[in-house]
C-alpha cells in the first residue's frame, strides 16, 4: 500500500510517498516558494538523482499538481498510475481538543480544523489549503488528518490549565496544548520496542531537540505532559525561541525599548532563545565550535540549553514516580553528543547514567546508557512522515 504524506506550509510544501507494506520511502521532496517569484520543486526518487524544476506555481494547486507529476513521470515517478496512491496522510499542527488521534478527513473535519485556526493562525491556514488542493486533484483517495496536538490530549486536566481566570480557558480554549506529538509518539512507540517491552508498562521521558524543542513525559503509552503550552513558544530554550520565562518580562521589555507587546512577542520567538543568549547562532555546531575555542558566553548558552531540559527531566520523573527510559530525538537530540552528555551529567542520583562509548554515536538507534543504568538512555532519530503514514494507514483500516 502505496502512502502519500502532505506536510503543507504558507509558501512551502514537503511530501514523501511510502510504501507500508514494507514501510519503505519510495521518493521524497520539497515544493518552495509557492506564490512567490522563484517556486521549484525538488524531487529525489530514492537511489537516483534529485530532480529540480523551477517553474511558476501560483497557490498550492499548483503545487501539488506538480508533485503528482513528479511522482508519475516516466524517469524519476514511483507510481504508474495515481490508483496506485492509496491514501493521503496530511500534518496538520492544531486539532484543539477536538481530536485526540488521527482522523479521515470529512467536512465536519475540515469544519473543525477552520475553527481551530484562529489557535494557530500560521500553521493551520496552510495545512487546509494542502488537504483542499488534494482533495481537488485525487477527489477519490482517503485522506488523513494527523494532528501535532493529538498525542498531548490525554494529558490531565491539572497539566493543561494554566492559573489564569478560568474563563479564559472556557472562552477562548487558552490552556495548555502541546506540540511535536507525532515525533513524541513515534520515538516512544519505537523505545519500547528496542527495549522489549509493552508500551504500556512503561515511563518514558521523550526528548526532541531540533530547532524547536519539546520534552513529553509518555506514561503507560500516553502523554501525562509536556514543555510546549499554548504556542510552541512555551517550555525549553529553542534554536530562536526563549521558552518559558516570567510573562511580566513582556511589558517590562516592551516600556523599556518603547515597543509593542506584538513586537516583543516576535523577540521572543524571533531573537532569542541559544541565538539570543549567544549572539552567536541558533546552530549547535555553531555554539558548540564556539565553546571549544573557549566563548564563554557559548559555553554560557550550552549550560542554560542543558539546564532547562534537566529540569523537564526532573519534573516529569516526579510526575511519572521515575522513569524507565528518557530518549533523545531530532537535529540536537541525535547529533550533539556533548549535549547529551551535558544533560545526563550528575543524574546518577536519580538513576541516570550515560556510557561514553556507547553515547559516541550520531543519528542511528542505540542505547546509550551505562549497562548498570537504572534508566534506559536511547538515540532514536524521528520519521515524523512514517508515524502519520502508519496512522493513516491504520485509520484507513478501521473505516473500512
Ligand atoms: P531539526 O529542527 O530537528 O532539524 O534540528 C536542527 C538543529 O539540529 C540545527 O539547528 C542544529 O542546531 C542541530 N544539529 C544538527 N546537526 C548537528 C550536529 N552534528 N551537532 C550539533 N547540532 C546539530
Amino acid at each position: 500500500m502505496k502512502v502519500l504524506v502532505v506536510n503543507c506550509g504558507s509558501s512551502s510544501l514537503k511530501y514523501q510517498v511510502l510504501d507500508m507494506s514494507t514501510s519503505t520511502l519510495l521518493a521524497k521532496g520539497l515544493v518552495e516558494r509557492i506564490g512567490i517569484d522563484g517556486s521549484a520543486i525538488k524531487h529525489e526518487k530514492v537511489g537516483a538523482d534529485k530532480f529540480v524544476l523551477e517553474t511558476p506555481m501560483k497557490n498550492h494547486k499548483d503545487a501539488i499538481e506538480h508533485v503528482l507529476n513528479a511522482l508519475l513521470d516516466e524517469n524519476h515517478g514511483v507510481v504508474k498510475s495515481m490508483d496506485e496512491i492509496e491514501a493521503v496522510g496530511h500534518r496538520v499542527v492544531h486539532a484543539g481538543e477536538k481530536y485526540a488521534s488521527s482522523v479521515l478527513i470529512t467536512d465536519d473535519v475540515m469544519d473543525a480544523l477552520r475553527e481551530c485556526s484562529d489557535l494557530a493562525p500560521l500553521h493551520n491556514p496552510p495545512n487546509i489549503l494542502g488537504i483542499e488542493a488534494c482533495k481537488e486533484l485525487m477527489p477519490n483517495t482517503p485522506m488523513v488528518g494527523v494532528f501535532d496536538t493529538a498525542f498531548h490530549q490525554t494529558m490531565p486536566p491539572e497539566a493543561y490549565i494554566y492559573a489564569i481566570p478560568y474563563e479564559y480557558y472556557e472562552k477562548y480554549g487558552i490552556r495548555k496544548y502541546g506540540f511535536h506529538g507525532t515525533s513524541h509518539k513515534y520515538v516512544a512507540m519505537r523505545a519500547a520496542e528496542m527495549l522489549g517491552e509493552e508500551i504500556g508498562n512503561l515511563r518514558i521521558i521523550t526528548c526532541h531537540l531540533g530547532n524547536g524543542a519539546s520534552c513529553a513525559a509518555v506514561k503507560n503509552g500516553v502523554c501525562i505532559d509536556t514543555s510546549m503550552g499554548f504556542t510552541p513558544l512555551d517550555g525549553l530554550v529553542m534554536g530562536t525561541r526563549s521558552g518559558a520565562i516570567d510573562p511580566a518580562v513582556i511589558t517590562f521589555i516592551k516600556e523599556k525599548e518603547g515597543i509593542s507587546a506584538e513586537e516583543v512577542l516576535q523577540i521572543l520567538n524571533k531573537k532569542s532563545g541559544v541565538q539570543g543568549i549567544s549572539g552567536i547562532s541558533s546552530d549547535f555546531r555553531d555554539l558548540e565550535e564556539a565553546a571549544r575555542q573557549g566563548n564563554e558566553r557559548a559555553q554560557l548558552t550550552l549550560k542554560v540549553f542543558a539546564y532547562r531540559v534537566k529540569s523537564y527531566i526532573g519534573s516529569y520523573m516526579a510526575k511519572m514516580n521515575g522513569a524507565d527510559a528518557i530518549v533523545f530525538t531530532a537535529g540536537i537530540g541525535e547529533n550533539d553528543i556533548d549535549m547529551r552528555e551535558m544533560i545526563c551529567s550528575d543524574l546518577d542520583g536519580i538513576g541516570v547514567k550515560l556510557d561514553a562509548d556507547k553515547n559516541n554515536v550520531r543519528a542511528s538507534e542505540a542505547i546509550i546508557s551505562a549497562d548498570d543504568s537504572k534508566v534506559k538512555v536511547l538515540l532514536i532519530p524521528t520519521n515524523e512522515e512514517l508515524m502519520i503514514a502508519m496512522d493513516t494507514v491504520e485509520i484507513l483500516s478501521k473505516n473500512k
